[in-house]
């Protein structure tokens, strides 16, 4: 048996053969110790009719390899086709979103030379749930779940990241500052892993100022952690200051199996030119070496390849009046594999520490908190003509029979009753707080079904209820603006 890993290979679309040969022939040329299995993914897949892109049999290889290196496919539009990456992300479990994004200035143009960031992104959770629904006429509402092993997972790979590819500083960013609870959670979790991490600086930055430090001086950022949705955001914004969208890798990891692919897609425009710039996918390739730990040869191809590019050496997309040279994809490969051993002079040559990423991702064991049922809020649909909210409190007042009583009501998270303001705008939502007759004291659930039949007694329209509990005595549940 040979020690070579087993990787699944695709060829994909358009540009997709072409610049996935030229990865392919520099990784052997670098003494990659790895064995293809190559499968059939995208339009051909489409064109049988099934509508992920990829054969039951094509999952099995992946599954078995467990390290799949794609080239991009092209989507046909229209006739219910599915989005492959979405297929492949929830399908095998992929947490974890990477995207380096540098610039390689003066060679490619960007107002932001010294950027040279990572941003990884979690890639289960967040709004992407979809759980979503129209409550009322007026209100629909997603469900935001950030999970504490999710949470916990993303951020120690970003550690671990950071540690094997000799980075300083992992940044979280969230919106904790509005989001108590959800993106509150993700940031205790992000101090609490911080800590075992004394190397490597950590700081936290809500996302908006994140944002703007990105897009303005993303030099100042080194490894950044973040939600899905904001990961989604950010990562784009990253990549397009960097000026070189065209040249990224990525990875999306998982606790089995990975996968690396180039950002962009499959360019049928200028397939079978032999003009593609397979770099975006020889930088993925590197991301793929380093997961399988052989980050020697990664390191070894990717200093040849920012010596191809210092050298002047260019594929059409990114030639220019300093370029030395315009040359062909498989040509480009050639001239990387000439540069195998040498590194950049100008560019700023990489290095890779030993060690295994995943290895190092677990899920700490808590024992169990004690949770205590303290209130309920019943979210009502109610369209009374003037929308009063002292009316709806003085309703929700004579409901009896449960022990509890109402709290305060709010709309659309801003506090109506009581005290509220006859400026404060009103839709058709309310949110309704009932706590204990006896504040502080634990609710059951049978006070609550009491309470919602009383409430149906009433003929008002409960559209869903949120029980509030604490978790050993500590809060879970935010407080309404104006509580
Ligand atoms: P694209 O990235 O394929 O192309 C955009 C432009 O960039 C085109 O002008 C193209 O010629 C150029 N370009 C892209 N890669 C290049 C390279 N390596 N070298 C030189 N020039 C390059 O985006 P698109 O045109 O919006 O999409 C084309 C197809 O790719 C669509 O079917 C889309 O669904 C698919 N796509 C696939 C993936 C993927 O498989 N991960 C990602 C994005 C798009």
């Amino acid at each position: 048996m040979s020690g070579k890993r087993k990787i699944t290979v695709a060829y994909g679309d358009g540009i997709g053969p072409e610049i996935m040969q030229a990865t392919l022939d520099i990784l052997i040329a670098a003494g990659a110790q790895i064995e293809t299995e190559v499968i059939e993914i995208g339009e051909k897949v489409f064109r049988k009719g099934i509508s992920t892109g990829i054969a039951p049999e094509s999952w099995e290889s992946i599954k078995r390899t467990k390290v799949f290196l794609k080239a991009p496919i092209t989507t046909p539009q229209g006739g219910g086709f599915k989005s492959l990456n979405v297929a492949t992300r929830t399908t095998l479990g992929l947490f974890a979103n990477v995207r380096p994004c540098r610039s390689f200035f003066p060679y490619v143009p960007t107002n932001h030379p010294l950027t040279d960031m990572v941003i990884i992104r979690e890639n289960e959770e967040d709004l992407y749930a979809g759980i979503e629904h129209q409550q009322t006429n007026e209100v629909v509402q997603a469900l935001k779940l950030i999970s504490r092993p999710g949470s916990e997972k993303i951020i120690r790979y970003a550690f671990e990241y950071a540690k094997v590819y000799g980075r300083k500083k992992v940044t979280c960013m969230t919106k904790d500052n509005i989001m108590k609870q959800v993106d509150g959670l993700f940031h205790k979790i992000f101090d609490e892993v911080a800590r075992e991490y004394p190397e490597i600086e950590n700081d936290h930055i809500i996302i908006d100022i994140g944002s703007a430090i990105i897009a303005d001086r993303p030099h100042s950022l080194d490894v950044v952690v973040t939600e899905n949705l904001y990961g989604d955001i950010i990562s784009d914004i990253a990549a397009q200051v960097t000026g070189s969208v065209g040249l990224g890798g990525s990875s999306n990891i998982g606790e089995e199996v990975a996968m690396f692919e180039a950002i962009h897609g499959s360019a049928p425009d200028i397939s079978g030119l032999d003009i593609a710039n397979p770099s975006g996918l020889i930088n993925a390739a590197c991301l793929m070496l380093v997961h399988i730990n052989q980050q020697k040869v990664a390191e070894s191809i990717k200093n040849a390849w920012l010596k191809t590019i210092e050298d002047g050496i260019h594929t059409s997309d990114i030639y220019n009046k300093d370029s030395l040279r315009k040359v062909w994809t498989q040509e480009f490969a050639r001239e990387v594999i000439l540069r195998l051993g040498q590194e950049p002079v100008r560019l700023r040559p990489v290095h890779y520490n030993e060690g295994d990423v995943m290895s190092k991702i677990k899920i700490t064991k808590r024992p169990k908190a004690n949770k205590e049922l303290v209130g309920v809020d019943v979210f009502l649909d109610w369209d009374e003509e003037k929308r009063d909210p002292n009316k709806l409190g003085e309703i929700l007042k004579t409901l009896s029979g449960s022990n509890l009583k109402l709290a305060i009501i709010t709309n659309r998270g801003v506090k109506v009753y009581p005290d509220g303001h006859p400026e404060t705008f009103c839709s058709d939502h309310w949110r309704c707080r009932f706590v204990d007759e006896k504040d502080g004291d634990k609710v059951t659930h049978d006070q609550i079904l009491v309470l919602l039949s009383s409430i149906k007694e009433l003929g008002l329209d409960f559209i869903k209820t949120e029980n509030m509990y604490n978790f050993d005595g500590e809060r879970g549940y935010s407080l309404a603006q104006g509580e």
